[in-house]
């Protein structure tokens, strides 16, 4: 079977990755892309692979557990959705990244049960700028607290912040919002916490990755735009 439009979707994404970074004076090699495969199946999420993917993103524990083993190893996995606590011990030994933690409690758990695995997972914490009362993430006030507590744990490193923007029509109306993550994300970094090193900014999905990446993400979670619409 042939999945060449996956191909083409990750040509035209690279380009525009590329031209948004010619935009704001950044380099492309600097841009991670996460490619999102919730509800994409283990072959075309191999297909990917061999077409240049290296990091994927799920956001649902079961299907890290279902696709795991099917997908080709040379593959980085991501944990990019909401996580609940007790679901931790089925992942922390399969990704090395989660970009939602939300709150002290998970971080501990996350790293319990990595220390388990001898192993260290990196973190974003996830911040809610928009203050929407539905989504998940932290408000901005919380997040020195948060940062304290975590940078103490033995086996979660804090490597950024990650943001999911509201969903809108016109992705020029998130603008701002994804501005004001990179003021967050540069004073946090200038605040130097001990063990913390704000390396990534993880915001811009396929709708809105071109404004994102002109604000400052340095890591866009790419789904639709590589596999096609679908319904989640
Ligand atoms: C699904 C998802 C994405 C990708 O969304 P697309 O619009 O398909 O690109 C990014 N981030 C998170 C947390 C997601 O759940």
């Amino acid at each position: 079977m042939s999945f060449s439009y996956v191909k083409e979707n990750l040509e035209e994404i690279q380009k525009n990755i590329e031209q948004a970074c010619l935009r704001s004076g950044r380099h492309p090699n600097d841009i991670t892309l996460v490619a999102v495969t919730k509800t994409i199946e283990a072959d075309v999420m191999n297909a990917s692979i061999d077409y240049g993917v290296q990091v994927i993103g799920e956001n649902r524990v079961q299907e890290i557990r279902r696709k795991f083993d099917e997908v080709n190893d040379n593959v980085s996995w991501h944990q990019i959705g909401h996580l609940q606590t007790n679901k931790v011990k089925y992942i922390v030994d399969k990704v090395d990244m989660i970009h939602s933690v939300d709150s002290v409690r998970l971080a501990k758990e996350i790293s319990d049960k990595a220390g388990k695995h001898q192993r260290i997972i990196d973190v974003l914490i996830q911040v809610n700028v928009a203050s929407e009362a539905q989504k998940f993430g932290i408000t901005e006030s919380d997040l020195p607290g948060i940062l304290e507590e975590v940078s103490k744990m033995p086996s979660v490193q804090v490597k950024g912040l990650m943001l999911i923007a509201p969903f809108a029509e016109d992705p020029e109306t998130v603008r701002p919002i994804f501005r004001r993550m990179k003021e967050i994300f540069d004073s946090t970094k200038n605040s130097n916490y001990d063990n913390v090193e704000m390396k990534y900014l993880s915001m811009g999905m396929s709708g809105d990755y071109v404004i994102a990446i002109e604000e400052g993400a340095n890591m866009v979670r790419i789904g639709s735009g590589i596999f096609g619409l679908r319904t989640y």
